[in-house]
């Protein structure tokens, strides 16, 4: 069965409120007798778009949901998202386009990757927009054009390379693909992109390094139309830029992390889209002096009560916050101690009374408990582990069943 068709109601015995259950093929719920899970907050995504839409003033949005929409589950997080107007959608991988099509996304899809395989044909079929910085995409687009038969011109977006040094047509080059281009009358440069490297970099390097390649890449678009063609889109911003550089808001604006709750400067009130919980599923107390978990890394200063949660580092809880990191139980914090496993974590709640089999264990976001309420935000959670929050989102695997909350 198609995954994303199989939506079904639930209740969220805690709260006896109606849960949206949306089986995603990655995440395998109907197995899902572990109470690991992460649930997605649909309206707070709703709310980061808006805010993201509110700075990026008459620039179209893109919303970014390459990586499984950051974790988050592309399919639900894009319906979510066309209905509350972005103006399209832009992926990595040719396969994520794939997916939001036959989730029934019609909003225009930018494949970022430029990495088409044999695949162009697909590209067609399924109206993806390509991005574009070699003559081979000219060429092998144009061959999947002829073979279709079909009048229709293809759009792509041509990339330069400002300062990535990693995609895109270098600027000395782009007049010479520019000219390529012009053999292929059936192909539309209908937008023209780069790629900042320092936008969410402090400091005045950073700030020189974004002007820079802002400078260069209004070369690379006056190259561009200067050769005939007339794009629709030019653009430039991450979420960082968009929030930092009034000067990268052109026409369009791409937009990840931002959506899911990432504020770079603090001043859009954001909120978390995620959430990720467990339960007890272990509890014993130990006399001082007993080691917990491989390598025996903590040792109990004094009796102790540990509870085991079954979340681990496959499930994407860091193995660097082992020993450093904390988890919300009863709506306290209480320390991971030990080595993260696998399948498996261990927290000291001795200081955390009253503590049951079954209590719920949130390693992101927020818990109300008995004992009152606090919040791991993705920020938090990200530097204890000496990571960036994309990577604590998309380290959640797929064995981790997404819930979409729609409150
Ligand atoms: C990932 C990505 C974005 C979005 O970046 P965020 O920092 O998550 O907003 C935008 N453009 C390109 C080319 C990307 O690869």
């Amino acid at each position: 069965m198609s995954a994303h068709k199989a939506a079904a109601a639930a209740v969220d015995p805690a709260k006896g409120s109606p849960l949206r259950v949306l089986r995603p093929r990655r995440a395998a719920p109907d197995h899902a007798v572990r109470p690991t899970r992460a649930e997605v907050d649909l309206s707070a995504l709703r709310h980061n778009l808006n805010a993201v839409r509110k700075a990026a003033g008459s620039a179209r949005v893109f919303a970014v949901l390459k990586a499984d929409g950051y974790g988050h589950g592309a399919p639900a997080v894009a319906r979510t998202l066309e209905r509350a107007g972005a103006h399209g959608f832009a992926v990595a991988l040719l396969e994520e386009a794939i997916e939001l099509r036959d989730a029934g996304l019609r909003a225009p899809i930018l494949v970022m990757g430029g990495y088409y395989g044999q695949a162009y044909d697909e590209l067609l079929a399924h109206e993806l927009v390509p991005v574009v910085y070699d003559a081979s995409h000219f060429e092998g687009l144009s061959r999947a054009l002829r073979s279709r038969d079909s009048d229709e011109p293809a759009k792509v977006h041509v990339k330069i390379d400002t300062g990535m040094s990693r995609l895109g047509v270098r600027l000395e080059e782009l007049p010479a693909l520019l000219e390529i281009a012009k053999n292929f009358p059936q192909i539309v440069i209908d937008g023209v992109m780069t790629h900042l490297a320092n936008a969410d970099v402090e400091g005045d390097d950073a700030a020189a390094s974004v002007d820079e390649q802002l400078a260069l890449f209004a070369r690379g678009v006056a190259d561009v139309r200067r050769h005939g063609a007339t794009p629709r889109f030019v653009h430039a911003a991450n979420s960082a830029a968009l929030v930092r550089t009034e000067g990268a808001k052109l026409d369009a604006v791409r937009p990840g992390i931002a959506l899911f709750g990432h504020d770079p400067l603090g001043t859009l009130g954001l909120r978390s889209t995620l959430r990720v919980r467990s339960e007890v599923v272990a509890l014993r107390t130990v006399p001082v002096g007993t080691p917990v978990g491989y390598g025996s890394t903590w040792r109990a200063p004094r009796e102790s009560v540990i509870a085991t949660v079954p979340v681990g580092y496959a499930d994407g809880l860091s193995r660097s916050l082992s020993n450093v990191g904390q988890v919300l139980i009863r709506g306290k914090r209480a320390p991971i101690v030990g080595s993260i496993s696998m399948d498996l974590s261990t927290i000291d709640v001795t200081d955390v009374p009253g503590v049951k089999l079954r209590d719920e264990v949130v390693t992101l976001g927020e818990q109300r408990g008995p004992l009152g309420s606090d919040v791991l935000s993705l920020g938090e959670v990200a530097k204890t582990a000496g990571l960036i929050t994309w990577d604590v989102l998309t380290s959640i695997s797929r064995r981790v069943p997404r819930f979409y909350r729609e409150p």
